[in-house]
């Protein structure tokens, strides 16, 4: 078995906020040489999260005016006393980490409707880290 892993940084520049990453990530499959196997996408931060869905700007808006409407940042979170982005915790919690997609004949296996975005819960940051692991044969 072939292990490839790539880190790619990203920045955002609004509170919440989705950022396409389907391009990096297609071509970490490419660099990896693997031909049938596991690619898994993660993000090492406790206020951001991964999701595969539609590029499509009104959806976009959709989801993230969502994720307010299910955790309201201005409830009295007992984190705000110390650090106001307890929303932006319970949502990370919530939708998690990482997202894994099969590889097949060497490339990436999405639905057509399905880009990978890191969902940026506590913006603006300079830098959102992501861990590409490419695992396979
Ligand atoms: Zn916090």
């Amino acid at each position: 078995m072939v292990v490839y892993q790539k880190q790619i940084y990203v920045s955002s520049s609004k509170r919440k906020e989705l950022i396409d990453i389907t391009s990096y990530v297609e071509q970490a499959v490419e660099e990896s040489g693997i031909e049938r196997g596991i690619c898994h996408v993660f993000v090492p931060h406790a206020t951001a999260a991964i999701i595969a869905n539609e590029h499509e700007s009104g959806l976009m808006n959709d989801i993230l005016k969502a994720l307010e409407d299910l955790v309201p940042p201005n409830k009295p979170w007992r984190h705000n006393l110390i650090d106001n982005n307890a929303d932006a915790h319970i949502l990370a919690s919530i939708i998690g980490p990482s997202r894994s997609f099969p590889v097949e004949g060497g490339r990436l296996v999405r639905g057509m409707w399905q880009n990978i975005f890191v969902v940026e819960l506590d913006g603006p940051r300079t830098t959102r880290k992501v861990i590409i692991t490419v695992m396979g044969e």
